[in-house]
């Protein structure tokens, strides 16, 4: 059959690629680059999570990484297709370590950008297909040992007999995604949860949460929600799922056990983490460590001044969970966050008067067309049918560097604001305060940048424009005294109650808490990619930062996001546990 001309660029540029590969030619591999080029790589050449721009980053990463590496065995994977003149292609790859999956776009015959992504070690592929485990012995035995009996041993053994190779603290999405990912790669784990069940960090949620993003973004690794699943999971019916996901995925989960605090002995690179299980105290001296306590470690409640004289109530959002005590009642709610939104909504419709206290504008996005404009392409049941399952989402929304994001997603918000326009200006009659960010990028760009600022309109909009729950915005709090609270600009909101929808802290507090504010320091701040937004400062990074890698701290990670990123990264963050496990050549390439 006569290839497409776009399938006859995907071969040429593949083959010279693959062909400088082979040579150890560098140079020869970067000119194959645009000067604006990406490559985005996962593990796969680098061991690390690395986007590197232009030519010579990438010849410097080549030359530092191609001996260890040995790439080969590149191969075009389906039919490419061309969108506005640029050819997207997706191939396999091998290393000598592992196997990969690459996503290439091309442009007049150069690589624009490229996506690497590693996904199994060689020799260590997870059990599934025709890998699978029998499950039993066919063949009679006296010393049958059920399946029941050995899980039962593994778990009064592992933790105190045997040490587990990994503990993850943190038993939410992100901790139980990961003890799947590393139960499947037989890296023995531990996670530690200081709430009692799996799904308890959801349930503990106010009563009315339910998640904002859609169903097909939100599955777990290997086990998608049924095909019936709705559409937007009520939390406690998350909660459940996660529960059951534990259990169905065998996971060593150590409900009630807060870590209290975790040392690394560089000398025999172990670490001597202090748990309380149960209200006993006991040790556990795992090889590698995982952070996965979220962005909601610590609860952020801001001292205002006056604080101490209010007569009403006062507490932060997390210890929120129903307005059924508020009926009534004047409730000040302290900013404009998804939190917020939800918390105004859920204190209405039990009857009190609420007023949002909004200091700098929120983005706000009506569910419906973040559907439509944005989760759509990748996420949906048009994407199923078109064939773009929740893996190849996943790989192809990671194909778009860092770099490129807003200006892949500024047209989407600006369909939403033609779309929207009545919307919008009814928020702005009301005094909301909104905008798509600082460049027009919207709530996905913000989400990458701060974790927080935005809203999915789920109902609450509605009731700002029309009046029923009040907004006071533009200016900061000044004071709070015993009847209320004053603006900077002098405006007064009575009120019996005030809810701090003000965040949460980040995880390098963790990190000083658990281990020590030098080795905090040391690994620097979490999230954001250093875009030089407010609450992303420079420098420019280009990835998550300390996300998902490796770290100033040897034998540490840091997992964590929302279901999405979980799902992917967990991915990334077994395999490094995994190959250390075994003891593979892992050269980490940091850029510079
Ligand atoms: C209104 C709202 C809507 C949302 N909608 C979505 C959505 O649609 N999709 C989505 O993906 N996300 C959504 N989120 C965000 C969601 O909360 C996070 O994605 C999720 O909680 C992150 O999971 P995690 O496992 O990283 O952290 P968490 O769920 O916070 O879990 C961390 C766990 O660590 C435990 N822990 C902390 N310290 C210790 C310690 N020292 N010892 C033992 N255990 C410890 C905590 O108890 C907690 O259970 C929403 C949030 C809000 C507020």
């Amino acid at each position: 059959m006569d290839q497409t001309p776009a399938a006859q660029h995907t071969a040429q540029w593949l083959a010279a690629f693959s062909e400088a590969l082979d040579a150890g030619d560098a140079a020869a591999a970067a000119a194959l680059f645009a000067d604006d080029s990406y490559w985005r790589d996962l593990l796969g050449f680098t061991w690390n999570l690395v986007t590197l721009e232009g030519p010579a980053a990438i010849a410097d990463m080549l030359s530092a990484q191609l001996a260890h590496v040995l790439p080969c065995r590149f191969a075009v994977e389906g039919e490419p297709v061309v969108e506005d003149g640029i050819v997207i292609a997706w191939f396999s790859f091998e290393t000598r370590a592992a196997r990969g999956t690459g996503i290439l776009r091309l442009r007049d015959g150069q690589c624009w950008t490229l996506l690497t992504s590693m996904f199994e070690l060689i020799g260590h592929e997870e059990k599934t297909g025709p890998r699978r485990i029998l499950g039993t012995v066919h063949k009679a035995r006296k010393d049958r040992i059920t399946w029941t009996e050995e899980r039962q041993k593994e778990r009064a053994e592992l933790g105190y007999a045997t040490q587990p190779y990994c503990v993850i603290i943190g038993g939410g999405q992100a901790g139980i995604a990961l003890g799947a990912r590393l139960r499947k790669l037989g890296v023995s784990a531990v996670i530690v949860e200081k709430n009692a069940r799996p799904g308890d960090s959801w349930r503990n949620r106010y009563k009315s949460l339910c998640l904002h993003d859609p169903v097909w973004y939100d599955h777990m690794p290997y086990l998608p929600f049924p095909e019936d699943w709705p559409v937007f999971t009520p939390k406690d019916k998350m909660g459940d799922w996660l529960e059951a996901y534990a259990s169905i995925m065998e996971l060593n989960y150590w409900g009630s056990t807060e870590c209290r605090s975790a040392a690394f002995d560089p000398e025999t690179g172990t670490w001597t983490v202090r748990v309380c299980r149960e209200g006993q105290d006991h040790v556990l001296r795992p090889r590698a460590l995982v952070f996965a306590t979220g962005a909601y470690g610590f609860a952020r409640m801001i001292d205002f001044p006056g604080a101490g004289t209010f007569r009403g109530e006062m507490f932060h959002t997390s210890e929120y969970l129903s307005g059924d005590a508020y009926r009534g009642k004047r409730c000040a709610v302290i900013g404009s966050g998804s939190s917020a939104h939800d918390i105004c909504v859920d204190l209405w419709e039990s009857g009190a008067e609420v007023t949002m206290i909004q200091r700098a504008p929120s983005i706000v996005v009506k569910s419906d067309s973040l559907m439509e404009y944005g989760f759509a392409a990748l996420y949906s049941e048009q994407a199923m049918a078109r064939g773009i399952t929740t893996d190849r989402a996943d790989l192809l929304f990671a194909s778009v560097p860092f770099r490129l994001i807003p200006a892949f997603q500024r047209p989407i918000y600006e369909a939403i604001a033609a779309a929207d326009a009545d919307f919008y200006n009814s928020l702005s009659a009301a005094g909301f305060l909104w905008d798509f960010g600082t460049d027009g990028s919207g709530l996905l760009t913000k989400a990458l940048r701060t974790a927080s600022g935005y809203y999915i309109d789920v109902g609450a909009s509605d009731l700002i424009a029309s009046g029923a729950i009040k907004v006071a915005s533009g200016a900061g709090i000044d004071h709070i005294d015993a009847g209320g609270l004053t603006l900077e600009d002098g405006r007064r909101v009575a009120a019996d109650v005030i809810v701090q929808a003000t965040g949460y802290g980040s995880m390098d507090e963790m990190v000083a808490h658990l281990i020590s504010p030098e080795t905090a320091k040391r690994i620097g701040p979490f999230w954001g990619y250093g875009s030089g937004d407010p609450g992303d400062p420079g420098p420019w990074e280009g990835e998550l930062r300390n996300m998902w890698k490796p770290t100033a701290q040897e034998a540490l990670w840091f997992h964590g996001g929302n279901l999405a990123l979980s799902r992917f990264h967990s991915q990334h963050v077994a395999l490094q546990i995994k190959a250390r496990m075994e003891g593979l050549d892992v050269n980490v390439f940091a850029a510079s």
